[in-house]
């Protein structure tokens, strides 16, 4: 049986692999089931390139400056929170709030994600502030736009004679807003791959109604695993 560490040192090899995560990260969606399996791959490449070409546009309108920066050019506020970072047992690291125009971190998650981001030689752990900046900012960038790509991708959820409902599938814009944020920040990895390590180090996931993290709009990671404060 492979240990823990074996597979943590397999994500590791796949930290730069955009159909690797992009496909763990759809296949928790609660639509995932809905999504013709054929087409999963083309899905994921195209969410991928759209948080790319976003990253890129935006890179060449500003620079010099970091995530946070450019937030703020943008009128997005950035708040700190050091409340628990946990709602119906889904760890929420950051989250954007459209109403209020507002991005909020929650230290909790900056502190234990950092810890991992040292212990596996990722990089910078500074850098993992602008991360949740830049993919809550691409989540702003989808509001502006009116969230034309999702809705270019729906599945239909219900057919009863006449009435027929369509849905969005919410990862892609989860995996858009990854590699949004890995373009914009120039880390060498995947953001998602910091979850996987720490579900792998915390043992199985906990049940967890999915639905319920879509009542909250945008919420980054949605990873259904237990937070240490919560055992
Ligand atoms: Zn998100």
């Amino acid at each position: 049986m492979m240990s823990k560490h074996d597979s943590i040192a397999a994500l590791l090899e796949r930290a730069d692999d955009f159909q690797y995560f992009g496909r763990l990260l759809l296949s928790r969606d609660p639509v995932y089931n809905l999504v013709p399996k054929d087409r999963i791959p083309e899905l994921i490449a195209l969410a991928n390139d759209e948080g790319i070409r976003k990253a890129k546009e935006i890179r060449a309108r500003y620079p010099d400056a970091d995530a946070a920066g450019i937030a703020e050019m943008f009128d997005v506020k950035i708040e700190y929170s050091d409340d628990k970072n946990t709602m119906f047992g889904v760890v929420i690291h950051c989250e954007y709030h459209n109403k209020l125009r507002r991005i909020r971190i929650y230290r909790r998650s900056l502190k234990k994600l950092r810890t991992l981001i040292e212990e596996y030689a990722l990089g910078d752990g500074a850098v993992l502030k602008q991360v949740f900046i830049a993919h809550e900012f691409y989540h702003f960038l989808e509001d502006l736009n009116a969230n034309a790509f999702l809705d270019a991708y729906k599945v239909t959820t219900l057919r009863l004679g006449p009435i027929k409902n369509d849905s969005t599938i919410a990862a892609l814009s989860e995996i858009a807003a990854q590699a949004f944020a890995k373009e914009l920040t120039g880390v060498g990895y995947y953001p998602c791959l910091l979850d996987e390590i720490n579900m792998r180090r915390s043992g199985p996931p906990v049940p967890v109604a999915r639905q319920a993290s879509n009542l909250f709009g945008h919420l980054i990671f949605r990873i259904p695993y237990k937070d240490e404060d919560d055992q």
